[in-house]
């Protein structure tokens, strides 16, 4: 049963129940006075015809007696006469000792008539008589004077109004229900009679519509079988009123039940339906506040809730959204593990929008102890007039990101008002944490190689402690980001150079060949290279011992280094035996170079640690082969095997000096006609831009003897050359690693002694 259903019930039991009581209550009440008052009438009207007939009856006797003392039956006669016109009684009846008629008065009711004292006599009565004794003086019985009153309808009548209720005299002789005159109306007869039928007694009946019935005689003193009956004084419609009213008093309570149940209810199943919206997951449901009482609390509570529940939600489908983003975030920067620059983009975004900063900025220490900035956000409008956010640059140990540099502490504060230090953003408020690399430098101290700095947290007040553990966080994943990357760059390197020279190895030599006579062939430009080859290494080793060769070799990769343009590049080859790449440079450019490379070996002999640690000095010499791309052939491989040649041709003439290759021939032209290759000016003269160009060979000198073919010597296994001069190298196509302390910032590779580059593989720097 619904809720509204036990409210209607309820309230139409409340209600209800002491309706109907009542209405039983008042109809049998009302019944119950009706039928005493019904009773009492009827009582009194028997009491009255008792009184009447007995009345009737001794004015008979009266006038029997004034009639019977009439001495002789003429005078008799007469005094009938004048009893029956005087109206004493209706007839007169003389009778002998037999019983026979010995004077009537004439117009008399037929007999036999109802004696007052005898019994019932059959048949309907029809008069009334009183009887007296007829006698002579001396005792004798003479016979009887009867005196009768005629029992006819307004007889009846009389004593209806006489008493007041409604009289009916029975013919009780021939039947119960048998009539002989009556004052009811028609329609009740048969009712009457019919309760009439089961009485007894005094005892009073009701009829079923509303009338009470009573018994009266025949009885000594009042011989006329009479039924007494009265209409009761309750109103006939009573019933129906109170069934009316009681219909009334449910209809009116059934409808204000509805009503009040629904008026209670409906916010109910309002507040059901939006709980229902609500699990549904439909947030913007809401419950109308109809009312200020209870229910009206609840709905208001109920929209307070959802409210709170909606920003809630909201809330955390934010939250969700942001982790779905740092999550991305992440994921692209997982992407990008060598990305230093990303990384701390992400770094410093993340680290922001956690502390709720408006500003910040990464900063790295670079070798001449300057913090430079990496990576800003929010700086626009708050760098010293020139300086872009992400061109900081800040002494360490100046400014405050300066001092958190040097002392490795961390800080946090207003800063007081006045210029700010040089080189620092504007701000009001600032957090700045140091980050070291892991594992610390060589002495063991933890030199920070970076600051993660805030500005101006967002609403007022500073930041606080929180945020800076917040921060320490961040700052240590950028610390191992920048480590990571170092690594990365530091293995990379070492496996494109040599371990025992620093220099570039046959691997790197490949992938610089074919790059560079690419570029060269794009741009129009000359490639020199030399191939280097110490000569009679083997006595050196044999004499010295190897590991003086190997401290040889290494000293010659120096001198090396240093006789080279940052541009050109050197390369052990394999064994003793290097190559050198000189970019935009023709065949005298490369003379010159390998001269003085030969008398920077030549000139200084090399001073090794001999046996027992006693300086030895060794003299040592090197031939030189020089190729030039275009001029002696149109591939990397083709023109190192030139300059290989080359070598051969210094070998046999007699080491210690350079040649250059044999110029390859020009195509001759073409005897059918065919166009003739327009021939670049090119040659040992450097044009105005002091670039050479691809032209014919120029060669101040010649090869001593005819290029043979040699493969290179002491080269790995397996390392032959491709014919394309191409090298597989690492799968993000970076070239370099940092052979020392890199550059901050700038990701690239320095050869010992050199300088860093950019993306591509680094320089060979002079050192001077
Ligand atoms: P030349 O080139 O003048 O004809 O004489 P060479 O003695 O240098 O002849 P060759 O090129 O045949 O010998 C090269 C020697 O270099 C052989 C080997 O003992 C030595 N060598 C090669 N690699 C290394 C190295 O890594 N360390 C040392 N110490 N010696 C090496
Ligand atoms: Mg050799
Ligand atoms: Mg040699």
């Amino acid at each position: 049963m619904t809720l509204r259903g036990r409210l209607t019930a309820a309230f139409l039991t409340v209600v209800l129940g002491p309706v109907l009581l009542g209405a039983v209550l008042v109809g049998t009440t009302l019944s119950t006075v009706d039928r005493t008052r019904s009773t009492e009438r009827l009582g009194l009207a028997a009491s009255a015809v008792r009184t009447s007939i007995d009345a009737l009856c001794q004015q008979l006797r009266a006038a029997a007696d004034a009639v019977a003392l009439r001495p002789d039956p003429a005078t008799r006669a007469g005094a009938a006469g004048q009893v029956v016109s005087r109206g004493l009684a209706t007839a007169v009846l003389v009778t002998d000792v037999t019983g026979g008629t010995t004077y009537a008065t004439p117009g008399g009711p037929a007999t036999p008539w109802q004696d007052c004292a005898g019994v019932r006599t059959g048949g309907p009565v029809r008069a009334l008589s009183a009887r007296v004794d007829l006698r002579d003086p001396a005792g004798t019985p003479l016979g009887a004077v009867a005196a009768a009153e005629v029992v006819d309808p307004a007889f009846v009548a009389r004593l209806a109004a006489a008493t007041g209720v409604a009289v009916t005299l029975l013919d009780d002789t021939a039947g119960p229900d048998r009539i002989t005159h009556t004052t009811e109306t028609r329609r009740v007869r048969d009712a009457v009679l019919a309760a009439a039928g089961t009485l007894d007694g005094d005892r009073v009946t009701a009829t079923r519509d509303g009338r009470y019935v009573r018994r009266l005689g025949p009885a000594p003193g009042q011989p006329l079988p009479l039924v007494l009956s009265v209409a009761g004084e309750r109103p006939s419609g009573l019933p129906a009123a109170l069934v009316g009213a009681v219909l009334l008093a449910v209809v009116v309570a059934v409808l204000t039940a509805w009503r009040l149940a629904r008026v209670t209810t409906r916010p109910l199943v309002e507040l059901a339906g939006a709980v229902d919206r609500v699990a549904r997951g439909d947030l913007t449901a809401r419950v109308p506040v109809r009312s200020r009482d209870e229910i009206g609390g609840l709905a208001a509570a109920f929209n307070r809730m959802i409210r709170e529940t909606a920003g809630y939600v909201a809330a955390l489908t934010s939250s969700r959204d942001q982790l779905r983003g740092h999550l991305r975030v992440l994921g692209d920067t997982l992407a990008s593990t060598h990305d230093l620059q990303r990384i701390l983009r992400v770094i410093l975004h993340s680290a922001i929008a956690a502390t709720g900063a408006r500003a910040g900025a990464v900063l790295l220490v670079d070798d001449a102890g300057v913090l430079v900035g990496q990576c800003a956000e929010g700086l626009a409008g708050r760098c010293p007039p020139g300086t872009e956010p992400e061109e900081l640059r800040v002494p360490v140990g100046t400014g405050v990101v300066g001092a958190v540099a040097a002392t490795g502490e961390p800080q946090r504060g207003r800063v007081p008002p006045g210029p700010t230090p040089t080189g620092e953003p504007w701000c009001e408020t600032y957090v700045a944490v140091p980050f070291t690399a892991p594992g610390g430098d060589a002495a063991g101290r933890d030199p920070a190689v970076g600051v993660l700095v805030l500005y101006d947290r967002l609403g007022v007040g500073e930041f606080d402690d929180d945020d800076l553990a917040t921060l320490r966080t961040f700052a240590g994943h950028a610390a191992v980001a920048v480590e990571n990357v170092r690594v990365h760059e530091e293995a990379q390197r070492l496996s494109l150079t040599d371990p025992l020279t620093g220099l570039w190895n046959y691997r790197y030599l490949r992938e610089s060949l074919r790059r560079e006579v690419e570029r060269a062939s794009r741009f129009g430009r000359m490639l020199s290279i030399l191939v280097l080859d110490l000569d009679r290494f083997k006595t050196v080793n044999d004499s010295y011992g190897h590991a003086a060769g190997d401290a040889v070799l290494a000293e010659f990769a120096r001198r090396v280094r240093g006789e080279i343009r940052e541009v050109d590049l050197a390369f052990r080859q394999g064994g003793e035996e290097f190559v050198v790449l000189l970019p935009e440079t023709d065949a005298r450019g490369a003379a010159t170079v390998a001269e003085r490379l030969g008398a920077a070996v030549r000139e200084a002999p090399v001073v090794v640690a001999g046996h027992a640690g006693v300086p030895t000095t060794i003299a040592v010499s090197v031939s030189i082969g020089i190729a030039v791309y275009p001029d002696h052939a149109c591939t990397g491989a083709e023109v190192l095997d030139a300059a290989d040649e080359a070598l051969y041709a210094a070998k046999g003439a007699g080491r210690d000096g350079y040649r250059v290759a044999t110029a390859r021939p020009r195509p001759t032209p073409a005897a059918d006609g065919a166009v003739e290759e327009i021939a670049v000016p090119a040659g040992a003269t450097s044009p105005d831009d002091g670039l050479p160009r691809a032209g014919p060979p120029v060669g101040p000198t010649s090869a001593t003897r005819p290029p043979a073919h040699r493969p290179p010597t002491d080269r790995v296994a397996g390392d032959d050359l491709p014919t394309d001069g191409s090298i597989d190298l690492p799968a993000d196509g970076s070239t370099g690693g940092p052979a020392g302390r890199h550059a901050v910032g700038a990701p690239g590779v320095t050869q010992p002694g050199g300088a860093s580059s950019g993306p591509h593989p680094p320089r060979q720097s002079r050192g001077r």
